[in-house]
């Protein structure tokens, strides 16, 4: 996408927890949030693509044109949920300042949702959400944070691999990490 530019901090989402809480304190302070993001420049309709709206709720405009009410999370990730989105939005800053994104498990117990299966089912659409369209394949030179390979993981490998070949190049490849 040749009009995307990389957000701000502070600017365009907040960069500390204490941030977080002033910008979404509410449910229309994360409403007006995802106002700003889908319509930057201001309220189009997507059937007619008309800018005047009438606000009738905090999550419905009617437009003046074509009298379509326009919900602000409709075709969101958001669209029809039954939780309060700062739940939704306090599970995004919880996947995003994760640095390894986050567990299903985690999300559970940090939000107190209901059951793993909704902690599950919440943590992939926010993966899936947070995947850029028209991204490009990496290239040049790729620089990789860190892992963790060692211990019991690399006994538990060596013991899946049964192909002889891969367990010679799994043992070449631990002996050029220690
Ligand atoms: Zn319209």
């Amino acid at each position: 996408m040749d009009d995307y530019k990389l957000p701000i901090g502070g600017t365009d989402y907040p960069r500390t927890l204490s941030e977080f809480d002033e910008w979404f304190s509410s449910e229309s302070d994360c409403l007006d949030f995802i106002r700003k993001l889908r319509w930057p420049n201001g309220f189009v309709c997507p059937s007619c693509k008309g800018t005047k709206g009438w606000q009738l709720s905090t999550e419905l405009i009617r437009c003046t044109q074509c009298k379509r009410k326009v919900s602000i999370l409709a075709g969101t990730t958001f669209h029809g949920t039954r939780k309060p989105l700062k739940t939704w939005f306090q599970a995004m800053w919880y996947v995003t300042s994760q640095k390894f994104g986050g567990s299903a498990l985690g999300l559970k117990r940090v939000l107190g949702l209901g059951g793993y299966q909704t902690a599950w089912c919440w943590l992939h659409k926010l993966r899936h959400a947070m995947i850029r369209p028209g991204r490009e394949s990496l290239c040049g030179t790729v620089e990789i944070d860190e892992t963790l390979i060692g211990g019991e993981v690399i006994a538990n490998l060596i013991a899946l691999v049964t192909n002889t070949k891969r367990l010679m190049y799994l043992k070449a490849m631990i002996s050029l990490m220690f």
